[in-house]
């Protein structure tokens, strides 16, 4: 049987777009079906938008510091218009280079809704087309709970493109979007209340980066509050009253839920094809990223693995490779190295302590937690961690922790050490950069007991 396309793909984001690009490359005839704009959640509304205001909101601090570095700044004042205006032309500008890449790479864009009417046959609007292969690569979309009143409030979307810069903020939940966009409304110089519904923000985290976090946000002015989570939200003539669920009130002018995702696949027409997925709406997939549908596969975020772009490009070209290539190919999700961009941000790769403890028993664990170089003649208080989870027989770096400064930079290079399955022995007989932050990594001898 012929079809339109040999690969039809469901979503132009960072991983819809590779694989349709490399599909490409390997012969394929490709579409690509977007509803919103080409680029996704990482660059439209996510990571790339996020970056630039943590870059903005830093400054603040770098004009405190600056003086004791012999400068005088002056009173410094931020314009919100300005900086949304400015990232908006650059999102603007990747938005046309997704665009090239599509057409430089032949992939055929349909600007629209997708559905599947079945296996091989998508409906775009008035038209139906049909393809051997379907990639759903729909991404997810912010989960906001049912709590009275949660129209008045805002998740990380609408947080892109707010009029003005709200002076009182609340930031509901404890992970990473959460406690991003506390310390970027913080550092913008807003009064930040961050509500986190546990014990304590960034779970899953290594119990000391979850504690170092925490501690350091709060001494930046961040008021950070366990245990606490809104009941109602009511609109009054100068903002918002927000009702705790132990009865407390706070007034602010904007609450933004930071409360997860959850994958698109509503609407999609997928269980009628027989596409499996979990209770939570993610599609199913197998380690070759195929569905419960032999033809149809997904990647990213749709599929709730590591909901990580890097991670949904890599998903991206191992189907490319397995199904266009002939050469099958499973991504490992392990050992995938991350960053949280708080203030100051996490780096890690490889296992918490507590995984490793549940996964061999002991392990040997080092650790330095020390005041960074920058700081020493500032007035600011930042500390900063170095952490190593080592396998006491193989002496396998199995997990490595950095809290400060760049810590998203180095951890991407400690992330090679620990995917090449690197030991400790190797660790220390790699000769530190000095002075540098990373170079505590290589230069821990000591095996830390404290409170393990
Ligand atoms: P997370 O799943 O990381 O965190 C959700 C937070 O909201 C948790 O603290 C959770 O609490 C809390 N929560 C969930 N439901 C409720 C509720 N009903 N009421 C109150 N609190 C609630 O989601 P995010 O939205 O922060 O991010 C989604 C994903 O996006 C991340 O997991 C990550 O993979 C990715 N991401 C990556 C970034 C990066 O690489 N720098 C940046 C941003 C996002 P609890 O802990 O109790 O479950």
């Amino acid at each position: 049987m012929s079809y339109d396309y040999d690969l039809f793909v469901i979503g132009a984001g960072s991983g819809g777009v590779r694989a349709s690009r490399i599909s490409s490359s390997f012969g394929a005839k490709v579409a690509i079906a977007e509803e919103y704009r080409v680029g996704g959640t990482c660059v439209i509304r996510g990571c790339v938008p996020k970056k630039l205001f943590v870059y903005a909101s830093h400054f603040s601090e770098d004009f405190e510091d600056a003086a004791n570095y012999g400068w005088s700044v002056g009173k410094a004042t931020h314009d919100w218009k300005t900086m949304i205006k400015n990232k908006d032309a650059e999102i603007d500008r990747l938005n046309g280079i997704y665009y090239s890449i599509l057409s430089n790479n032949n992939v055929e864009l349909f600007e629209n809704r997708a559905e599947l009417i079945d296996a091989h046959t998508v409906k775009l609007g008035e038209r139906t087309v049909t393809a051997k292969y379907i990639l759903i690569a729909t991404g997810g979309t912010p989960v906001m709970p049912e709590v009275e009143g949660i129209e008045y409030a805002i998740s990380s979307n609408e947080a892109f493109h707010l009029e003005e810069m709200p002076k009182r903020v609340v930031v509901v939940g404890g992970g990473y979007i959460a406690v991003e966009f506390a310390g970027i409304f913080n550092g913008l110089g807003a009064d930040v209340i961050q509500l986190y519904r546990g014990e304590q923000i960034l779970r899953g985290f290594d119990h000391h980066v979850q504690q170092m976090v925490a501690d350091e946000i709060t001494k930046k002015g961040i008021d950070l509050r366990t245990h606490a989570n809104p009941a109602k939200i009511e609109k009054t003539t100068d903002g918002l009253k927000i009702t705790l669920e132990d009865g407390g009130v706070i007034e602010a002018d904007a609450i933004m839920y930071a409360t997860g995702r959850r994958p698109n696949t509503a609407g999609m027409g997928l269980e009628n094809v027989g596409v499996d997925l979990k209770p939570n709406g993610a599609v199913v997939v197998d380690e070759y990223s195929k569905t419960s549908v032999d033809n149809i596969y997904a990647i990213g975020d749709v599929t709730d693995r590591v909901a990580l772009t890097p991670v949904a490009i890599h998903e991206g070209m191992a189907f490319a490779e397995t199904v266009f290539a002939g050469k099958p190919r499973a991504f490992d999700h392990s050992n995938v190295p991350s960053a949280v961009f708080s203030q100051p941000p996490v780096g890690t790769v490889g296992l918490t302590e507590a995984e490793a403890r549940e996964k061999y028993g002991d392990v040997d664990i080092y650790k330095s937690e020390f005041r960074p170089m920058k700081q020493t003649i500032t007035l600011g208080s930042e500390r900063a961690m170095c952490k190593l989870i080592v396998h006491p027989e193989t002496d396998k770096v199995l997990g490595v922790h950095v809290v400060g400064a760049d810590a998203g930079e180095i951890i991407q290079g400690f992330g090679v050490a620990v995917k090449m399955g690197a030991t400790k022995e190797q660790f220390d007989a790699t000769v530190g950069v000095h002075p540098t932050l990373a170079e505590e990594l290589v230069t821990m001898r000591e095996k830390y007991t404290g409170d393990s």
